[in-house]
C-alpha cells in the first residue's frame, strides 16, 4: 500500500527559532521523561494528586485567578465570562454539595447536560470531592442514558429539568444505585419529586471546600466510547492522565497561558474532556465554549470575534465547512489563528490543504481513542505536514506496527508494512479497565503492547498513516484495501463532499469496494456524475483498489461525535443486522 505521496509536503509552520512549545521533533523526544512531565503540575499541598486542583486551584494558590478560564457564549447571543477564581469557588460549591448530600468519595456522577456552565462546574467540583465523573452526550435518548448509566452504577445525575423528564423519569426507579438527582436552569412550578434544585443548592453552599486528597491511581473519568465499531465501552481513567493533558496540551496544541483556545468537542466525548476543559485549564489558557451546534458562519464569527488564537476541532466538521466553500470564510477575519488541530476520524489530505485555502494554514491532524486518554500521534507545529498522515508519536509514547497472531505479536519494521498500530503501555492517560469487561479489556494487551485495533503504516521518515479500523478493511483479490485511502481519492473530484467506503462479498475477488458519497452544494447525482466519480478514482488507485460500484446519498450514517459509521453502510447494504445505534446520529432522542 502507498501513501498519499502525491499531496505536497507543508512545510511546517512554526519556523526554525520560534518559541514553539516543542521546537525540534527529535530533542524532544530524546529528552523526554513522563516522570517530569508534570513538573508544573505541584499536587496537591500535603500530598496526592487532583485535577481540579491542577486545573484551577493551583492557579488561584498562584495568583492568576483573575485571569478567564472560561468564556461561555450562549445559543442566544449572550456571554458569561468566569476566571480561574469563579471556577474554583463555583466547584468549590458543587463539590460542597455532593459532600452535604453524603455522596461519599469513589462515588460516579454522571453528568447530562448540553455544553452550559453547570457542566464545568460539576467536572470540577466531582473531582474535588474524590467522585468520579462521567460525562453523557446530552442528544442521547432515554434508552443510552439508562444502559451507560446502569453499567457505570451511576450514584449522582447532574441534569435540568426538561431533560430528567423526557430522558430519566420513566425507569429512574429501576436504578437504585442513583441517590441524588440535580437539576441545573432552575425549576418550574411543578417540579417533579425526588428531586434537587442544583442553583438553589449551589447558592446555599461554602466558597472554601476541603479537597479529596486523592492519589494519581485513583479513578476520576469514565467516558463511554463512540460506539462507532459496535456496543460503547465504559473506558476508566485516573487522576493522573492529567500529566499527559497538560504535557500534550503544549506540545502538540501548543498552548501557552496567553492562549484563547477553542476546542469544539462536546464533554460528553473524551476529546471534549482531556482537551475540552482539563488541558487548557491546566495551562491557564482562556477557553471557549459555545452551546449551539456547529453552523459555519456562526463559527466563523467566533473565531474573528473572540480572536481564537488555537483551534481544535474534527473531520466531520471541517468537511461541512469545505460543503459551503471558502468564499463564506473569506468575509470573516480569522488572523488571530495560529494553529489548527483535527482529531477524530481520519484527515483527507484534500481537507488538510482545504485549510490552506480557506484560512491560510494547514489542519494539523492526531490519533488518539478513547483508551488512550490524550493524544498519542501528532504533526506538531514545528514539524512539516505531509498531508494524510497522522504525524508522529508524541514524545513519551512508544508506537509500532504489529502483527498478531494468537498471543505472538511481531513487530513490523520495513516502512509501509501495514499492521495494527500499537503501543508500548506506560503514558499516564492510559485506560485502566472497561468497566464489567475484563476480558475485553485483558484482549487489548499481548507481548508487552497495547494493541489499538486500527491498521496504519508507518513510512521511512516515522510517519504514521491510517489505513483502517481493522473492522473495516477490505480484502479484495489478495489486497489489503483501506477505506481512508479509498475515501481520500473520492474526495479529490470537485463534486465530492464525503465518502464511506466498503467491502461487500464478491464471487470472484472475495471482497469488491463499494462507495458511498454525498455531494457538495450545487451538483445532484446523474448517471453520468457517477460514472465520472469512479472514473477519476480508478485513474488514481488503479482497478484493483478503486470502487467498483458507488451510491449517491443526502448523508452518510454518523455516530453523534460525527464518525461516519461504515459498519451500517455495511449492514444496510447487505441486509445485516445493524447492531447497537444507541450512538446513530438522527436517532430519536
Ligand atoms: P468504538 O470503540 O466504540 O467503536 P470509537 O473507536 O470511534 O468507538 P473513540 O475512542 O471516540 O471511539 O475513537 C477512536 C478511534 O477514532 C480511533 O481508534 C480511530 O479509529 C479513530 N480516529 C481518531 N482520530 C483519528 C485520526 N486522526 N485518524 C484516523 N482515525 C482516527
Ligand atoms: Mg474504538
Amino acid at each position: 500500500m502507498e501513501a498519499a505521496s502525491h499531496w505536497e509536503t507543508i512545510r511546517k509552520s512554526a519556523p526554525d527559532g520560534d518559541a514553539a512549545n516543542l521546537a525540534d521533533y527529535e530533542k524532544a523526544c530524546a529528552d523526554f521523561d513522563w516522570r517530569n512531565a508534570g513538573a508544573e503540575l505541584t499536587g496537591l499541598p500535603g500530598g496526592g494528586l487532583n485535577i481540579a486542583h491542577e486545573a484551577v486551584g493551583r492557579h488561584v494558590a498562584d495568583g492568576r485567578g483573575e485571569r478567564l478560564a472560561l468564556r461561555w457564549l450562549g445559543k442566544d447571543a449572550s456571554a458569561q465570562d468566569f476566571t480561574y477564581a469563579d471556577l474554583d469557588r463555583l466547584s468549590n460549591r458543587f463539590a460542597g454539595v455532593l459532600r452535604r448530600h453524603g455522596v461519599p468519595a469513589g462515588a460516579r456522577v454522571f453528568c447530562l447536560l448540553g455544553r452550559v456552565p453547570a457542566l464545568y462546574l460539576a467536572a470540577l467540583g466531582t473531582w474535588k470531592a474524590g467522585c468520579v465523573f462521567s460525562p453523557l452526550f446530552s442528544a442521547f435518548g432515554p434508552e443510552p442514558v439508562r444502559a451507560r448509566m446502569e453499567i457505570g452504577e451511576a450514584a449522582v445525575l447532574v441534569t435540568n429539568e426538561a431533560f430528567y423528564r423526557r430522558k430519566v423519569m420513566a425507569w429512574r426507579d429501576a436504578l437504585p444505585s442513583l441517590r441524588l438527582v440535580l437539576l441545573a436552569g432552575g425549576l418550574s412550578a411543578d417540579a417533579p419529586p425526588g428531586i434537587t434544585d442544583l442553583d438553589a443548592a449551589l447558592a446555599e453552599a461554602e466558597d472554601a471546600f476541603d479537597i479529596a486528597r486523592t492519589r494519581p491511581a485513583d479513578v476520576a473519568l469514565i467516558h463511554f466510547t463512540s460506539g462507532t465499531t459496535g456496543r460503547p465501552k465504559g473506558a476508566v481513567h485516573v487522576h493522573q492522565a492529567v500529566v499527559a493533558h497538560h504535557a500534550t496540551g503544549k506540545l502538540v496544541l501548543d498552548l501557552r497561558p496567553q492562549e484563547v483556545f477553542w476546542c469544539t468537542a462536546d464533554p460528553g466525548w473524551v476529546t471534549g474532556t482531556s482537551y475540552g476543559i482539563i488541558a487548557p485549564l491546566t495551562i491557564g489558557a482562556a477557553m471557549i465554549v459555545d452551546e449551539s451546534e456547529f453552523e459555519a458562519e456562526r463559527w466563523y464569527r467566533i473565531l474573528e470575534e473572540q480572536r481564537v488564537t488555537v483551534w481544535y476541532t474534527a473531520p466531520t466538521a471541517i468537511r461541512m465547512m469545505m460543503k459551503v466553500g471558502t468564499e463564506v470564510v473569506r468575509k470573516y477575519d480569522t488572523s488571530a489563528l495560529r494553529l489548527m488541530a483535527s482529531v477524530g476520524e481520519p484527515l483527507n489530505p484534500e481537507a488538510v490543504v482545504w485549510g490552506l485555502e480557506a484560512f491560510g494554514k494547514p489542519f494539523h491532524d492526531n490519533w488518539w481513542q478513547t483508551e488512550t486518554g490524550g493524544i498519542m500521534i501528532a504533526n506538531f507545529p514545528a514539524m512539516d505536514i505531509k498531508p494524510g498522515s497522522m504525524g508522529r508519536p508524541v514524545p513519551g509514547v512508544l508506537a509500532g506496527i504489529v502483527r498478531r497472531e494468537g498471543d505472538v505479536v511481531t513487530e513490523l519494521s520495513e516502512p509501509m508494512a501495514v499492521g495494527e498500530l500499537a503501543l508500548r503501555p506506560g503514558w499516564p492517560s492510559m485506560f485502566r479497565g472497561y468497566l464489567h469487561e475484563d476480558e475485553r479489556y485483558r484482549k487489548c494487551f499481548a507481548g508487552g503492547w497495547y494493541l489499538t485495533g486500527d491498521l496504519a503504516m508507518r513510512d521511512a521518515d516515522g510517519y504514521y498513516w491510517f489505513v483502517g479500523r481493522a473492522d473495516d478493511v477490505i480484502k479484495s483479490a489478495g489486497h489489503l484495501i483501506g477505506p481512508f485511502e479509498v475515501e481520500s481519492a473520492l474526495m479529490e473530484h470537485p463534486a465530492v463532499a464525503e465518502a464511506g467506503v466498503i467491502g461487500v462479498p464478491d464471487p470472484v475477488a472475495g471482497e469488491a469496494v463499494k462507495a458511498f458519497v454525498a455531494l457538495k452544494r450545487g451538483f445532484a447525482p446523474s448517471e453520468q456524475l457517477r460514472r465520472d466519480i469512479l472514473g477519476q478514482a480508478r485513474k488514481r488507485l488503479g482497478r484493483a483498489v478503486a470502487p467498483r460500484d458507488l451510491d449517491f446519498r443526502a448523508d452518510l450514517p454518523r455516530t453523534r461525535s460525527g464518525k461516519i459509521m461504515r459498519r451500517l453502510l455495511k449492514a444496510r447494504e447487505l441486509g445485516l443486522p445493524e447492531g447497537d445505534l444507541s450512538t446513530l446520529e438522527g436517532e430519536p432522542s
